[in-house]
């Protein structure tokens, strides 16, 4: 591990002026995943701005029945347990109780899971030389090698990385919003415009600029997520990452469907929302022949490598079963 700085921030903007100023300073939080990185030398920074401190873990309602704000601090575990989400967003609280371990979901922050770097095997090894999100131009090692766990949309010849995160699949289901706050003051970010699609910049995970801290995260008020369920598929049954997820948020009426969001997971660079599938569902009758056809929709640009083409299928059937359990919630 590398020599750095350490630095206890007092409120958010100190924090912004530190990582603003410089540009090899990271903001830890839970470090369930930074300081991983840090032990294996992909991450370096030579100073850590500690927010652990700061005033940002509530979670509570927005005024005028306006949804739920998240603090860039709530720990996922307190996230996962809380009344407001397990009975107005329970894909979200299933989605959280589906990662990591209960170790980690006690430590592991809102902000720190929204910027979970990829878990692709070569990006974590720097003696493996090839890797353009690690070292922009070198190639990247998954195309020809073991990519089991690799991206089938959104893809680019640069990286097929997938963004590990359960949370960020049901949060891009439910439209949340992330608040950052920079140098320059506060914005807010829909959860579609925060993760990238790699292209040829597969370094850059997020839009979040070098001087933005996260501070929460807005759920909309969604009175159909009530019906709402999260599908993991992974190789064991707990401390894995997705292989393919599926966050579905279905509002019936009378066995017609008057709406649907989903997302998937493990597939893509970014939280993928299945808007091809969504638009297939409209208006539609709530039955499997339905969801196969939505799901055939979503899939139908995906595109396999020589270990992953499997997933393919996985997600179509994941689609449909995801569908299918939120369907027959009473
Ligand atoms: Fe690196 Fe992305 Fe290729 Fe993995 S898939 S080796 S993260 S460039």
């Amino acid at each position: 591990m590398n020599p750095f700085s350490y630095t206890r921030a007092v409120d958010p903007q100190q924090a912004t002026s530190v990582i603003g100023s410089n540009a090899s300073a990271k903001i830890l939080a839970g470090g369930t995943n930074l300081i991983d990185l840090m032990k294996m030398g992909v991450e370096r920074p030579t100073q850590l701005v500690d927010i652990n401190r700061l005033p940002l873990t509530q979670i509570e309602e927005l005024p005028n029945g306006g949804g739920v704000r998240i603090g860039g601090l709530a720990r996922n575990s307190d996230v996962a347990e809380h009344p407001l989400i397990v009975q107005r967003y329970p894909v979200l609280s299933q989605a959280l109780l589906a990662g990591a371990s209960p170790q980690l979901r006690n430590l592991a922050t809102t902000g720190g899971n929204l910027l979970q770097r990829t878990r692709c095997y070569y990006f974590y090894d720097p003696a493996f030389p090839q890797c353009n999100k690690r070292q922009p131009g070198s190639g990247c090692g998954a195309l020809n090698g073991f990519n089991r766990i690799h991206a089938i949309l959104g893809q680019s010849e640069q990286c097929i990385a997938t963004n590990p995160s359960d949370m960020n699949v049901a949060l891009a289901a439910l439209d949340a919003v992330v608040q950052v706050q920079g140098a320059k003051g506060a914005r807010s970010i829909p959860i579609g415009d925060f993760h990238r699609l790699p292209g040829d910049t597969p370094n850059i995970d997020t839009n979040l600029q070098a001087d933005e801290l996260i501070t929460a995260v807005d759920l909309p008020a969604i009175p159909f997520a009530t019906r709402s369920h999260y599908l993991k598929i992974r190789d064991r049954a707990s401390y894995a990452f997705a292989l393919v997820s599926v966050a579905a948020v279905l509002d019936l009426q009378n066995g017609k469907i008057n709406g649907a969001r989903i997302a998937l997971g493990g597939v893509a660079h970014k939280p993928w929302r299945a808007q091809k599938a969504e638009a297939a569902l409209q208006g539609q009758t709530a039955d499997e022949k339905t969801f196969r056809a939505a799901a055939e929709a979503e899939l139908a640009a995906a595109k396999g490598y020589k270990h992953n083409s499997f997933k393919i299928e996985l997600a179509k059937r994941a689609i449909v079963r995801a569908l299918s359990t939120a369907a027959a919630m009473a």
